[in-house]
């Protein structure tokens, strides 16, 4: 099987189920207790705080850890919203776990403004601009798209809302960039900023929140007041361990030189075919790619009976019709439906991704020659 939805999820690290058995069957105390055993593995959690907050680049703030990305997403989001006059700003592209938190503070009856994509799946940079305002409180943009790998100039985002006001906060979704292109958080300026473990080789249900200013947020759940108040409950701690054992034995660098090859490669022999299109916007970790005249999910079903698995978009948005992230950038609703994700992982091989974009259009072509 050749597997290219790794913008869906990714398989463990073997040495990642190691870490994780071992906090889940011998070092399985509860961090909140007050014997010895338990306060070593309170300790540990600290340390792999410091870590992380090492591997983002943040000098200063805080590492909340959640159940995953959506956790993440809501606890930034609705965590930091205050009553008043306030308004919230995000684009059309982002994941369903930041848009329907944006719909639902549009029913509470705060003004929210969506900015719409340019061609190539950026956010437009001057919409952004021009509804940024003094009652901004929070901005939340994604890193990079899980949809067509486009990445946001996040440094830029951060200088247009400053310019305009000192009041807002900035959110960005880093699930499709942490341990994939290079993060720095210091650099790019953000208050918060949202990773999940299982899509760089972690176990799912896990994530964190990186939080710049903790007493500028709120808890959503209420509880036993873990992670500093901000999110009750026992944490996940096999899951943290194994989340920290990926990113400590990741090598960012190598593996996006890697991928870059790989995702050339499979780019150059797919637009071979004149009906292909190939989107490659910015990520060299997730491609959008479109056959004309046929069916994305088609294809997807006919290249699962060869071993090939392709992805549909976003994996938690694939079964709505319609996509409103590549219909910003300009694609007709029939246009959409042609498309497929492809996503890669460091551990392909040349070969293999050669084969399945061989196979890919083999497949593809059988299907139009019947229906065209
Ligand atoms: N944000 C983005 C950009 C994603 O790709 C995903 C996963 N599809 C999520 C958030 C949700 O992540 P999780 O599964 O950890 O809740």
């Amino acid at each position: 099987m050749i597997y290219l939805d790794n913008a869906a999820t990714t398989a463990m690290l073997e040495g990642a189920v190691g870490v994780y058995q071992k906090y889940a069957c011998q070092s399985f105390y509860n961090p909140s207790a007050n014997y010895r055993e338990a306060i070593e593995i309170a300790k540990g959690l600290q340390d792999v705080k410091l870590r992380l907050k090492q591997k983002l680049g943040a000098s200063v703030g805080d590492v909340v850890f959640t159940s995953g990305a959506t956790e993440s997403n809501n606890l930034a989001i609705m965590g930091s919203k205050r009553n008043g006059k306030w308004e919230y700003v995000f684009s059309v592209g982002e994941h369903p776990s930041v848009y329907n938190v944006a719909k639902e503070l549009e029913l509470q009856g705060f003004k929210v403004h969506f900015v719409g994509l340019s061609p190539t799946g950026e956010v437009d940079y001057e919409m952004l601009e021009s509804v940024v305002n003094d009652r901004t409180r929070l901005v939340s943009v994604m890193h990079v798209s899980n949809e067509t790998g486009a990445i946001n100039d996040i440094q830029r985002i951060v200088g247009i809302i400053k310019d305009k006001t000192q009041n807002a906060m900035v959110h960005v979704d880093g699930v499709q960039a942490f341990c994939k292109i290079p993060v720095d958080l210091d650099a790019l300026g953000v208050d918060f900023y949202t990773i999940s473990a299982h899509k760089f080789h972690g176990p799912k249900g896990v994530g964190a929140l990186y939080v710049k200013n903790p007493k500028a947020l709120k808890n959503i759940v209420f509880g036993g007041g873990q992670e500093g108040g901000l999110r009750s409950g026992t944490e996940n701690v096999a899951g943290i361990m194994a989340l920290d054992y990926v990113v400590e034995n990741i090598n960012v660098d190598e593996n996006y030189n890697k991928v870059m090859q790989l995702k050339r490669l499979a780019a150059e022999i797919l637009a071979e075919d004149e009906n292909v299109d190939v989107l490659d916007v910015g990520s060299p970790y997730i491609i959008s790619v479109g056959f004309k005249g046929v069916n994305g999910e088609t294809l997807m079903r006919a290249l699962q009976d060869y071993g090939i698995i392709v992805g549909m978009g976003s994996a938690c948005s694939a079964k709505k019709s319609g996509n409103r992230i590549l219909e910003s950038m300009g694609y007709s609703k029939d246009a959409v439906k042609t498309r497929i994700r492809l996503s890669f992982n460091e551990f392909l091989t040349e070969q293999e991704v050669c084969e399945a974009a061989n196979q890919i259009i083999k497949v593809y072509r059988e299907i139009w020659e019947k229906v065209k």
